[in-house]
């Protein structure tokens, strides 16, 4: 299929042909390849541009399976997208055995936190609850390489812009920051400018 010019592993290439994907949409085009490059991207699209796959796709690629600490953090304004997200990177990373947890609020602490106990390769969740376990010591960030920041219109209208900034702190020196939006006001150019090396920015 058309995503053969990714030189993807056989796993990511059999779940992507699972999921029915023949060709890479126009953000998928873009994001795949300036990921694979461990670049800083800031995209501005929309929902149903195929957005999610085109960071899940080369992040799954990149995560090392036999680390155990969590390598990668997606951050969503809501429970439903946090699920969402989890799903779909679970599917694309299925066959690599990748192992994603999603943590949001109103869900019970402890649950969570024996899911965190696990080897967990991929966290995705809201804001609140993610400081929640790094306060209290049950999700371990400092070995976090890449940071997915989606919708983060959304999360800057929820208010977030300070939790997210906390979140930040919590991280190691170096990582990789992919941030989705579908509109670009300035206070997100203000965060990536704070957070970003020289990101690419694609705009669909
Ligand atoms: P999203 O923009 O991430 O909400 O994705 C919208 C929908 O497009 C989801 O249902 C995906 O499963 C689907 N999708 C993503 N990438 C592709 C692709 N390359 N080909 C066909 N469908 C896709």
């Amino acid at each position: 299929n058309n995503f053969n010019k990714y030189s993807l592993s056989a796993e990511l290439l059999k779940a992507i042909s699972l999921l029915e994907f023949i060709s890479p949409t126009e953000v998928q085009k873009q994001v795949i390849p300036a990921v694979l490059e461990h670049k800083d991207v800031i995209v501005k699209s929309q929902t149903g541009s195929g957005k999610t796959a085109a960071f899940a796709i080369p992040i799954c690629e990149l995560v090392d399976w036999e680390q155990n600490q969590p390598q990668v953090l997606v951050l969503t304004p809501t429970r439903e997208l946090a699920a969402q997200v989890r799903e779909d990177i679970f599917h694309i990373g299925r066959f690599k055995r990748l192992k994603v947890a999603a943590i949001y609020g109103k869900y019970p602490f402890h649950v969570q936190e024996k899911e965190l106990k696990q080897k967990t390769h991929v966290v995705v969740g809201t804001p609140g609850r993610l400081i929640d376990h790094i306060e209290r010591g049950t999700l371990d960030t400092s070995s976090i390489n890449y940071l997915v920041i989606d919708e983060a219109d959304e999360m800057l209208n929820m208010g977030f812009i300070e939790q997210i900034e906390s979140i930040i702190t919590s991280l190691p020196q170096e990582w990789v920051t992919i941030l989705l939006s579908a509109t670009m006001p300035n206070d997100i150019n203000v965060l990536c400018s704070k957070i970003m090396k020289d990101p690419i920015r694609i705009e669909i």
